[in-house]
């Protein structure tokens, strides 16, 4: 599980950017926290991933650490989109063996439905693949944690949408514990089985709902939501 304990998080001597942030997310689950642009969402996944540290407060997280998911994918541009898999695997596992990473690629690469772009470079890919590529590179390194900082942001809403389906796919195959930030309430329904509401100045969560079918259909009642943030 992941506990977030009295969180806060101030910059050199600036304001608060977060100010006693509390949460629990079960292993397993899948939450989405959302949030309007500048109210702290990176850095509260960044404080998650051990890339930050908080100034106050306490966090547990797994033992094993957490994989991270960007907004941009920020693929290795000389590497394969396989290569780029291996190489999340290597690091991983220092003592796998090449055919057993290649073998392990292939079945990432089959996961995200790119089982015929494996040995296309970044540049020669939509930016939807390599987004595919970079979630694959992120199951790559096996941690039960994984954290999606607006991964889908840049993507176009109808390759947005493929790769919702794509996701929660993967999440019920998988059984990771998924923190997905978002600013967008209808991507945060759509996607978490648990939102939680950030505000800004200072960052803290100030509202949490347990999403429902009516809040994925009802575009009304997601459109309201957003008047929250
Ligand atoms: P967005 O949706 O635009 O990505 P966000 O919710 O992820 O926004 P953060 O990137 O966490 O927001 O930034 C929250 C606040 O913290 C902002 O005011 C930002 O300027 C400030 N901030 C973030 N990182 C640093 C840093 N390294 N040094 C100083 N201030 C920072
Ligand atoms: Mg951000």
């Amino acid at each position: 599980p992941v506990v977030l304990e009295n969180l806060g998080k101030r910059f050199g001597d600036g304001a608060p950017v977060l100010d006693d942030v509390n949460a629990t997310i079960a292993k397993g689950e899948f939450v989405a926290l959302l949030g309007a642009s500048g109210c702290g969402k990176s850095t509260l996944l960044n404080i998650m991933a051990g890339l930050e540290k908080p100034t106050s407060g306490a966090l547990e997280v797994p033992s094993d650490g957490a994989a991270f998911m960007f907004q941009d994918a920020s693929l290795f541009p000389w590497l394969t989109a396989r290569g780029n898999i291996e190489l999340a695997l290597q690091l991983a596992d220092k003592s796998s063996t090449k055919a057993s990473r290649r073998e392990r690629a292939n079945e990432l690469l089959e996961l995200v439905h790119l089982g015929g772009a494996g040995d296309k470079r970044p540049h020669e890919l939509s930016g939807g693949m390599r987004q595919r590529v970079a979630l694959a590179r992120s199951l790559a390194q096996d941690r039960q944690l994984l954290l999606m900082d607006e991964p889908f942001a840049a993507l176009d809403a109808i390759t947005r949408d493929l790769l919702h389906d794509e996701l929660e796919r993967i999440w019920k195959e998988t059984g990771r514990t998924i923190v997905f930030v978002t600013h967008n309430v209808r991507e945060a329904v759509r996607l978490g089985q648990r939102v939680l509401l950030l505000s800004s100045r200072p960052g803290r969560v100030v509202a949490e709902w347990d999403v429902t079918e009516e809040h994925r259909t009802d575009a009304g009642r997601a459109g309201e939501l957003t008047g929250v943030i």
